[in-house]
């Protein structure tokens, strides 16, 4: 699958100097996967063109000994939509993963997952966005043309099953998946959920093989929700914890410690 179409990145970099630009504008330039550099100082703005990794380009910005938080994912051509899930589970695990609807037919899929076993883990879009029972209530693979388990490039699939992701020895999943039958409009409001062990992608002689990949436990999970495209995100202190943009970046991404305190949340 061709999974070189590039994305454009928006980051909020901490930069006060045209050296500082030069500085950024320089590591990004000399790396291969990026087509094209936009640095606003003023509004301290980076956009990226490119078809590495959100994480990969926020690294080389960071290596320059800035920090930098994903503000916003566009591409070129129209806005067909954005979603994101934070995504996390009763253990260690917990990441962000971006969807990003490219053309008609084609979704970006950009994550990090952390706090993994190393090895694969199957993901896969849920039918429910309903975490009242932790993952346990998300339902089953989203699947609307009632088809049987398969791998991403079956056509004969469940239109959530992504495959496998790969977590390092540093329990760290980072990855850029595109994929021809997720729609952004089809599972805003569905979930996302990594599971404890590698999904074999139907292909299996376990029972479970053509209904779940038996991928094992649901380890983690989150509801994927519609997300700021390009510039659409102008918050520069987040009204939900009240930690600015450039705190949030050193808190984790999901779970417990976000938050300053770990208060009980208000009953609404
Ligand atoms: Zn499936």
């Amino acid at each position: 699958m061709d999974t070189n179409r590039t994305a454009k990145l928006e980051f909020a970099v901490q930069m006060s100097c045209d050296s500082c630009v030069n500085a950024v504008k320089g590591v990004l330039e000399k790396e291969p996967g990026v087509q094209s550099v936009h640095v606003d100082l003023a509004k301290e703005q980076v956009l990226v063109e490119t078809a590495l990794t959100s994480l990969q380009v926020q690294s080389l910005i960071e290596s320059t000994g800035r920090r930098a938080v994903l503000k916003g994912i566009g591409n070129s051509e129209s806005d067909l939509g954005a979603a994101v899930a934070m995504v996390s589970g009763a253990g260690l695990v917990q990441g962000v993963v971006r969807f990003l609807q490219l053309s008609q037919d084609r979704c970006l899929i950009d994550g990090t997952i952390d706090g993994l076993m190393p090895g694969a883990h199957g993901l896969h879009v849920h039918e429910l966005g309903d975490l009242t029972q932790d993952c346990m209530s998300c339902g089953d693979h989203f699947n609307p043309f009632r088809k049987p388990h398969g791998a991403p490039q079956d056509s004969e699939r469940h239109v959530g099953d992504l495959g496998n992701i790969t977590a390092g020895p540093d329990g760290r999943a980072s990855f850029r998946l595109e994929d021809s039958q997720i729609k952004v409009w089809d599972v805003i409001g569905r979930s996302l959920v990594v599971d404890s062990g590698e999904d074999d992608l139907g292909r299996g002689n376990h029972p479970l093989s053509r209904i779940t990949g038996n991928s094992g436990e649901r380890l983690a999970c989150g509801i994927i929700a519609r997300s700021a495209g390009l510039f659409q995100n102008p918050k520069q202190i987040c009204a939900c914890d009240g930690v600015t943009l450039w705190e949030e970046r050193d808190r984790p991404i999901a779970g417990k410690g976000r938050k300053v305190t770990d208060a009980p949340t208000a009953n609404l």
